[in-house]
């Protein structure tokens, strides 16, 4: 049985002085759903404010990316150690976003996985496909490569720290949501690449997000999918009702 986990994606839209009433507003709005894990990703400058905030409740805190080194010349950077030492728990890496405007790389990616999962960070890779690559017939070989080289070294063990999220570009940000079954198709094989680089058994625990235009009124439908075990998500976790109405779905969907 897969836990749902619900992650919100601030990306850089909160102020530190928002930090702390978005965080209470999202704990006391989802009190009652035990059974869905519930994190919010913050601006790096939000963090010390969403871990005060999130302080005796069931939100967890975030990063949105991280470095691979652990300390150094690397301006602008953050360390998974800086991250653990915040009081964060969670990490993403490998957004579109990072990759289309910040030179990310599978390659890349990869080293900020391995680095977050080393320091005990739960660690939600990002993949997925542009428009024009799922036009162009290639979203098997898209998803595979993303798989393969950004989970390369990672082993079974590992993967007990491991969230993959599956956010088709075209549809971040967009209103534009893949159907539930478009979305199940690519959860499906995600799962069968992550079962040929780290087993069957390990690949059945792993929890696989959805991420593009998740709202509570499409929630519960991509939720009751078979291999989506969560969302990850943009707009909708700015707003502490609209974040609730899709942790509510998950928790109904469990
Ligand atoms: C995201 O940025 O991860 C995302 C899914 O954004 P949105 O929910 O706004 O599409």
């Amino acid at each position: 049985m897969r836990k749902k986990i619900i992650a919100g994606n601030w990306k850089m839209n909160i102020k530190p002085s928002e930090t702390a009433a978005l965080i209470k507003a999202v704990a006391e709005a989802t009190k009652d759903y035990s059974n869905v894990e519930i994190v919010c990703c913050t601006p790096a400058i939000d963090v010390p404010a969403a871990v005060e905030a999130a302080k005796g409740t069931a939100v967890g805190v975030g990063t949105e990316n991280c470095h691979w080194k652990e300390s150094g010349a690397y301006t602008g950077e953050i360390s998974t150690g800086m991250i653990v030492d915040a009081g964060c728990k969670y990490v993403i890496t490998g957004h579109s976003e990072r990759r289309q405007y910040f030179g990310e790389t599978d390659e890349t990616v990869n080293l900020r996985t391995r680095a977050a999962i080393a320091a005990g960070l739960t660690c939600m890779m990002c993949i997925g496909e542009t428009l024009e690559e799922r036009e162009a017939g290639k979203l098997v070989e898209v998803i595979e490569r993303q798989m393969n080289v950004g989970l390369k070294d990672v082993t079974a063990a590992d993967c007990a720290k491991l969230v993959i999220a599956y956010e088709p570009v075209w549809a971040i940000g967009t209103g534009k949501t893949a159907t539930p079954d478009q979305a199940q198709e690519v959860h499906a094989l995600i799962r069968a690449t992550l079962a040929k680089l780290v087993g069957a058994e390990t690949a059945e625990t792993v929890r696989i997000q959805y991420g593009g235009s998740m709202k509570p009124g499409n929630a519960a439908e991509l939720l009751a999918k078979k291999d989506i075990d969560g969302g990850l998500i943009g707009g909708a976790a700015l707003k502490a009702a609209d974040f609730a109405g899709i942790i509510a779905a998950a928790a109904a969907a469990n």
